[in-house]
């Protein structure tokens, strides 16, 4: 036959003298925009084939000397690479699963050990052949004679087989978070000068350094990523908690707990450890990421301080620990804790529409007014932003007409609703009118 390729799978040595069938407990399935994540749970390590074929294109994965116990049903899910799934045991022992797929393939496979929340794992990955091409559509940067955008990459935390934290009332971090994500992605859209990268945009699984690449292929400017904190210690811990990379060790014990527990989401979620290129990434990038530490630090400042004014933090300052999503080379990176879901008021908080706005706001002015001092020189907000302090006896009349702007655009920029001005108060000035167009 033509087009036919054999991929074995990991060959792992069984006992000897053991003849018991390898269970398969259950199986699922996520789809994210360039792939579809298969994954069987097993009770052991097992072998397992992987074949594509085509005319027509289709994956065939063999899985000897098993007993299913599970129904296969829940592989079918919207969006996927595949438009039906096949099943039948041959030989009575030898699982055959035949995805007949709805593009080409590029598939890989790999077996993942327990760890605390899942048992073992046979996860195959149907990458799409085309997805290089349409996520190079999106790179390509909006360009007007005032400058590009600035691109905030918006991160929510976790997602598919990777919950994160789970609040008492069974809330999950990771839908709370895509929720404060999407808001975040809608004041960005409608912010002059700015536009928002999804790095995730639903429930699926992001690796870290999937995440990063991603930004970094987008060129980001700038990157948030989302979540919710949690801790068995304390279930009266409250607050939201802002957090910048550190290369040389946490600023605190918790710090460091937290990271631990952020990063072990490959674990969770399913990355195949044994994928050297990614753990040289990592090593590569520390060497180089000092530079951004600092300007991280000034924007999780600024977003602590608006965090500050409308509602409890748990720690008024920026912290730092080793959080691997934040290795972003020479992107400036936060991660915002919005809370501790592991505390019942505030997991009903976060669930609450109303918090998550407000959560997404405060992100939004501290991004603004870190744009504000330092834009990128190619961009829109580098040629839009001046800086006007308020001097006793001027208006915003008198401001508006002085620099030949409208007082409707000095609101907005500024987001002023009243009349009042403080003497020594900041104003951005709109330069670009054009660009401005209000
Ligand atoms: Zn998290």
């Amino acid at each position: 036959m033509i087009g036919v390729r054999i991929l074995m799978g990991l060959c792992l040595l069984m006992p000897a003298l053991s003849f018991a069938a390898v269970q398969v407990q259950a199986a699922r399935a996520w789809s994210a925009p360039d792939s579809t994540r298969i994954v069987l749970d097993t009770d052991g390590p097992a072998e397992h084939r992987l074949t594509v074929l085509h005319d027509p294109d289709r994956v065939v994965v063999d899985v000897p000397n098993v007993d299913l116990k599970a129904s296969l049903d829940a592989l079918n899910v919207s969006g996927a690479v595949y438009d039906r799934v096949r099943s039948a045991m041959h030989d009575g022992q030898t699982l055959r699963i035949v995805f007949d797929l709805n593009t080409r393939v590029r598939p890989k496979s790999f077996f993942l050990k327990p760890n605390e929340r899942y048992g073992h794992r046979l996860v195959v990955d149907l990458f799409r052949e085309d997805a290089g091409e349409s996520s190079k559509g999106d790179a390509s940067v909006q360009k007007s004679s005032a400058g590009r955008d600035v691109i905030v990459a918006i991160d929510a935390g976790h997602g598919g087989e990777d919950s994160g934290a789970i609040g008492p009332g069974g809330t999950k971090e990771k839908d709370v978070v895509l929720a404060i994500a999407e808001r975040l992605r809608s004041k960005v859209e409608q912010e002059p000068g700015m536009k928002p990268l999804m790095i995730r945009g639903s429930d699926y699984f992001v690796s870290l350094n999937g995440r990063r690449r991603l930004a970094q292929q987008q060129r980001a400017d700038l990157f948030v990523s989302i979540h919710a904190d949690s801790t068995g210690r304390n279930p009266k811990a409250r607050g939201a908690s802002v957090y910048a990379l550190s290369t040389k060790g946490a600023s605190s014990e918790a710090a460091r707990v937290l990271a631990d527990s952020e990063n072990s989401t490959d674990l969770i979620g399913g990355v195949n450890l044994e994928d050297k290129d990614d753990v040289l990434t990592s090593v590569l990038l520390d060497l180089s990421q000092t530079g951004t530490i600092e300007a991280s630090l000034d924007l999780g400042n600024r977003v602590i301080n608006e965090l500050g004014k409308v509602g409890s933090v748990h720690k008024e300052r920026v912290e730092q620990a080793g959080f691997v999503v934040l290795k972003s080379l020479g992107i400036p990176s936060i991660l915002v804790e919005s809370g501790f879901i592991s505390n019942r008021t505030e997991e009903r908080k976060l669930r609450d529409t109303m918090y998550q706005e407000l959560i997404a706001n405060s992100v939004m002015r501290g991004v603004r007014s870190y744009f504000a001092d330092h834009a990128p020189p190619d961009t829109l907000l580098a040629s839009t932003n001046i800086q006007h302090v308020i001097q006793p006896g001027e208006t915003l009349a008198t401001i508006a007409q002085h620099y030949q702007v409208s007082i409707l655009a000095l609101r907005s920029l500024n987001e002023i609703t009243g009349d009042l001005l403080q003497v020594g108060q900041v104003l951005r000035i709109p330069r670009a009118l054009d660009a401005l167009a209000h």
